[in-house]
Protein backbone atom coordinates (compact mmCIF):
# COMPACT_ATOMS: atom_id res chain seq x y z
CA UNK A 1 0.00 0.00 0.00
CA UNK A 2 1.44 3.38 -0.73
CA UNK A 3 1.35 6.12 1.51
CA UNK A 4 1.87 9.41 -0.99
CA UNK A 5 -1.83 9.86 -2.35
CA UNK A 6 -2.25 12.54 -4.46
CA UNK A 7 -5.72 13.29 -6.17
CA UNK A 8 -6.86 14.48 -9.10
CA UNK A 9 -5.62 17.29 -8.82
CA UNK A 10 -2.21 16.83 -9.82
CA UNK A 11 -0.88 18.13 -13.14
CA UNK A 12 2.78 16.62 -12.79
CA UNK A 13 4.31 19.82 -12.46
CA UNK A 14 6.94 17.79 -9.96
CA UNK A 15 7.59 21.34 -7.57
CA UNK A 16 7.04 18.04 -4.94
CA UNK A 17 9.94 15.98 -6.40
CA UNK A 18 12.53 19.00 -6.58
CA UNK A 19 11.58 20.08 -3.04
CA UNK A 20 11.56 16.68 -1.55
CA UNK A 21 14.52 16.87 1.08
CA UNK A 22 14.95 13.66 1.37
CA UNK A 23 15.49 12.21 -2.55
CA UNK A 24 11.48 10.05 -1.53
CA UNK A 25 9.89 11.33 -4.65
CA UNK A 26 11.22 11.09 -7.97
CA UNK A 27 9.24 10.41 -11.56
CA UNK A 28 9.06 8.36 -14.59
CA UNK A 29 8.38 9.79 -18.12
CA UNK A 30 7.64 6.94 -19.93
CA UNK A 31 5.41 5.83 -23.41
CA UNK A 32 3.67 9.25 -23.56
CA UNK A 33 2.81 8.88 -19.65
CA UNK A 34 4.36 11.13 -16.30
CA UNK A 35 4.55 8.65 -13.16
CA UNK A 36 5.41 10.48 -10.00
CA UNK A 37 7.34 7.76 -7.72
CA UNK A 38 7.69 7.96 -3.47
CA UNK A 39 9.49 5.65 -1.77
CA UNK A 40 8.16 5.01 1.89
CA UNK A 41 12.14 3.88 3.08
CA UNK A 42 13.47 7.31 2.48
CA UNK A 43 10.26 9.18 3.33
CA UNK A 44 10.72 11.46 6.49
CA UNK A 45 7.13 12.32 6.70
CA UNK A 46 8.73 16.21 6.76
CA UNK A 47 5.25 17.59 4.60
CA UNK A 48 7.32 19.93 2.49
CA UNK A 49 5.62 18.01 -0.52
CA UNK A 50 2.35 18.68 0.51
CA UNK A 51 3.21 22.22 1.42
CA UNK A 52 4.78 22.98 -1.67
CA UNK A 53 2.13 21.31 -4.04
CA UNK A 54 0.51 24.60 -6.40
CA UNK A 55 -2.51 22.37 -6.63
CA UNK A 56 -3.08 21.07 -3.21
CA UNK A 57 -2.79 17.33 -4.61
CA UNK A 58 -0.99 15.78 -1.88
CA UNK A 59 -3.37 14.08 0.51
CA UNK A 60 -1.03 13.85 3.10
CA UNK A 61 -3.36 12.70 5.93
CA UNK A 62 -2.51 9.00 4.68
CA UNK A 63 1.14 9.76 6.06
CA UNK A 64 -0.17 10.58 9.65
CA UNK A 65 -3.08 7.69 9.85
CA UNK A 66 -1.89 5.70 13.02
CA UNK A 67 -3.63 2.26 11.84
CA UNK A 68 -2.69 -1.36 11.58
CA UNK A 69 -2.15 -2.53 8.25
CA UNK A 70 -2.75 -6.61 8.19
CA UNK A 71 0.90 -8.38 7.30
CA UNK A 72 -0.66 -11.99 7.35
CA UNK A 73 -3.29 -14.26 8.61
CA UNK A 74 -2.47 -17.52 9.85
CA UNK A 75 -4.99 -20.78 11.53
CA UNK A 76 -5.03 -21.24 15.33
CA UNK A 77 -4.46 -24.23 17.42
CA UNK A 78 -6.46 -24.33 20.26
CA UNK A 79 -5.75 -25.85 23.77
CA UNK A 80 -7.88 -29.33 23.79
CA UNK A 81 -9.20 -28.48 27.10
CA UNK A 82 -10.31 -25.12 27.43
CA UNK A 83 -10.18 -24.04 24.02
CA UNK A 84 -7.38 -21.15 24.33
CA UNK A 85 -5.41 -19.89 21.03
CA UNK A 86 -2.09 -21.70 21.95
CA UNK A 87 -0.39 -21.43 18.64
CA UNK A 88 -0.46 -21.20 14.76
CA UNK A 89 -0.67 -24.34 12.85
CA UNK A 90 2.10 -23.42 10.79
CA UNK A 91 4.67 -22.92 14.46
CA UNK A 92 3.03 -26.16 15.50
CA UNK A 93 4.14 -28.33 11.82
CA UNK A 94 7.23 -26.52 12.59
CA UNK A 95 7.89 -27.46 16.32
CA UNK A 96 6.79 -31.45 15.40
CA UNK A 97 9.42 -31.64 12.32
CA UNK A 98 12.05 -30.52 14.88
CA UNK A 99 11.37 -32.49 18.01
CA UNK A 100 10.29 -35.79 15.84
CA UNK A 101 6.58 -35.66 17.18
CA UNK A 102 3.69 -34.67 17.53
CA UNK A 103 2.61 -31.66 20.42
CA UNK A 104 -0.37 -32.34 23.07
CA UNK A 105 -2.73 -29.35 22.26
CA UNK A 106 -2.33 -27.71 25.75
CA UNK A 107 -2.32 -24.33 26.75
CA UNK A 108 -0.08 -23.17 29.98
CA UNK A 109 -2.04 -23.90 31.92
CA UNK A 110 -3.32 -26.98 31.20
CA UNK A 111 -0.03 -28.36 30.23
CA UNK A 112 0.62 -27.50 34.35
CA UNK A 113 -2.23 -29.53 35.32
CA UNK A 114 -1.51 -32.37 33.41
CA UNK A 115 2.10 -32.70 34.35
CA UNK A 116 0.98 -32.15 38.17
CA UNK A 117 -1.67 -34.89 37.82
CA UNK A 118 1.35 -37.06 35.66
CA UNK A 119 3.32 -36.88 38.51
CA UNK A 120 0.65 -37.85 41.01
CA UNK A 121 0.69 -41.00 39.33
CA UNK A 122 4.32 -42.10 39.61
CA UNK A 123 4.84 -41.34 43.53
CA UNK A 124 4.92 -44.16 45.46
CA UNK A 125 1.31 -45.30 47.50
CA UNK A 126 1.18 -45.23 51.29
CA UNK A 127 0.13 -48.79 52.60
CA UNK A 128 -2.44 -47.93 55.55
S1 LIG B 1 3.68 19.25 -6.65
FE1 LIG B 1 1.55 18.56 -6.58
S2 LIG B 1 0.78 18.87 -8.63
FE2 LIG B 1 3.00 18.96 -8.77
S3 LIG B 1 3.59 16.85 -9.26
FE3 LIG B 1 3.68 17.04 -7.04
S4 LIG B 1 1.66 16.35 -6.37
FE4 LIG B 1 1.48 16.78 -8.53
S1 LIG C 1 6.91 14.05 3.34
FE1 LIG C 1 8.93 15.06 3.06
S2 LIG C 1 10.34 13.38 2.74
FE2 LIG C 1 8.29 12.56 2.39
S3 LIG C 1 7.92 12.78 0.22
FE3 LIG C 1 7.10 14.61 1.16
S4 LIG C 1 8.78 16.10 1.08
FE4 LIG C 1 9.67 14.09 0.71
Amino acid sequence: MSYFIVNDKCNGCLSCVENCPANALSWQDDDGQRTLLHNMARCVRCANCWRICPQEAIEFQHFLENEWDEVVALRLVHCKICGEPIYTADLEKTLSENIGRELDRLCPKHKYADFAARQALMKPQKRG
